[in-house]
């Protein structure tokens, strides 16, 4: 059956693949760009980042040369910002201590940042044919439908067994094109809510198509309650320019650009209630102009309520005052600068765009 199974994914792989750019004349640093832009990302959607990032950095060497805040800027949008800058320190390591090649023992390439078994088995077995077999979600909802497993893949006990099966199904002459072959019939053919059964080559062999229970795979437990964070965003304004600063070097968004905020539990107040609070939390007596609607922004683990005020400012006072964490920007350079998701949807709000 492995045999038959490897022979079947190959060619309908070779025949049906789909087109990207970091396929075309392969090469490990269009793979390993790829791979870091596609880690909870969809294909069609680091489509335009990896078409940036190629023309912008071209090779590892100019990846490595690369200011973070540049780095980050490119990537806004992409989500997930600690892959950018781990991406960057990889390329800085990749440079300097194995002179501009990828290194391709596994344990050396676990120990770049940002590089867990998925990324590692997926640069080495494309860009360099070694046999190490890739195992995400796509692949798990494949291997669950084709066994018929039906373990909660939310455990790490359990994604593990899938590691050991797809290391057993892998072909070691081909690993690159099997791999690839996984995740693209994952992600065309054997789709979450509507699998394309009669176009899947592996169908003669699927235990969920044999017995019509295609949705009952992969079992996942539901997850843990999102933690909800409030928040008022403070827009000091000056002239045309805010005031922005530099998120702390760790944790959540870490050194990315952001306005203030002050968390609160109740964010329906009135001005008057919300002055009252400034002057108590930050001791501020300067006035609120506008309190915009409040917006949503949903992370990983965090759901994010915020209401966007916006203060004017008398800049001269020593606060205000700008240093390498603190700075006084334009909308333009805000909108071409590292500063968060949630806040760079502030930029976008009609109401927002009236009062600049
Ligand atoms: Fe998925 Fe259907 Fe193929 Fe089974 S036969 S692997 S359920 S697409």
């Amino acid at each position: 059956m492995k045999q038959l199974f490897r022979q079947k994914l190959i060619v309908w792989f070779k025949e049906n693949k789909r087109d990207f750019p970091w396929r075309e004349q392969a090469n490990w640093y269009k793979t390993y760009l790829s791979e870091m832009l596609l880690q909870q990302t969809q294909a069609v959607q680091a489509l335009p980042y990896f078409h940036k990032f190629i023309s912008r950095y071209p090779d590892i060497a100019s990846l490595a040369a690369a200011k973070e805040d540049d780095i980050l800027t490119l990537w806004a949008g992409l989500g997930y910002y600690a892959r950018a800058r781990n991406m960057h320190k990889a390329a800085r390591i990749i440079l300097e201590k194995y002179n501009g090649n990828f290194p391709q023992k596994w344990n050396e390439t676990l120990a770049l940042p940002g590089i867990g078994a998925y990324s590692a088995a997926a640069i080495l077995s494309i860009a360099f044919n070694k046999p190490f077999a890739v195992v995400d979600g796509n692949v798990l909802r494949v291997l669950s439908r084709i066994y018929a497993i039906g373990d909660d893949i939310r455990k790490a006990a359990v994604i593990k067994e899938f590691q050991r099966l797809a290391d057993e199904l892998l072909d070691t002459k081909q690993p690159g094109d099997f791999n690839e072959g996984m995740m693209e019939l994952g992600a065309t053919v054997c789709l979450p809510a509507t699998p394309k059964c009669d176009d899947c080559p592996l169908r003669e062999l699927c235990r969920a198509f044999k017995d019509k229970r295609q949705p009952n795979f992969p079992f996942k437990s539901p997850p843990a309650p999102k933690k909800n964070i409030k928040q008022f965003v403070l827009l000091f304004k000056n002239g045309q320019r805010l005031f922005v600063r530099r998120r702390p070097a760790n944790g959540l968004l870490a050194r990315m650009w952001e306005f203030p905020v002050l968390e609160t539990e109740k964010l329906s107040l009135t001005k008057k209630e919300l002055q009252k609070l400034l002057r108590k939390e930050i001791k501020l007596e300067t006035e609120i102009s506008v309190i915009l609607n409040k917006m949503t922004h949903i992370y990983s683990h965090i759901k994010l309520e915020y209401v966007p005020v916006l203060i004017t400012a008398e800049k001269g006072e020593t606060e205000w005052s700008e240093t390498p964490q603190k700075k006084w920007l334009s909308v333009p350079a805000l909108e071409e600068s590292a500063l968060h998701g949630a806040h760079k949807k502030i930029l976008t709000l009609p109401a927002f765009k009236k009062l600049m």
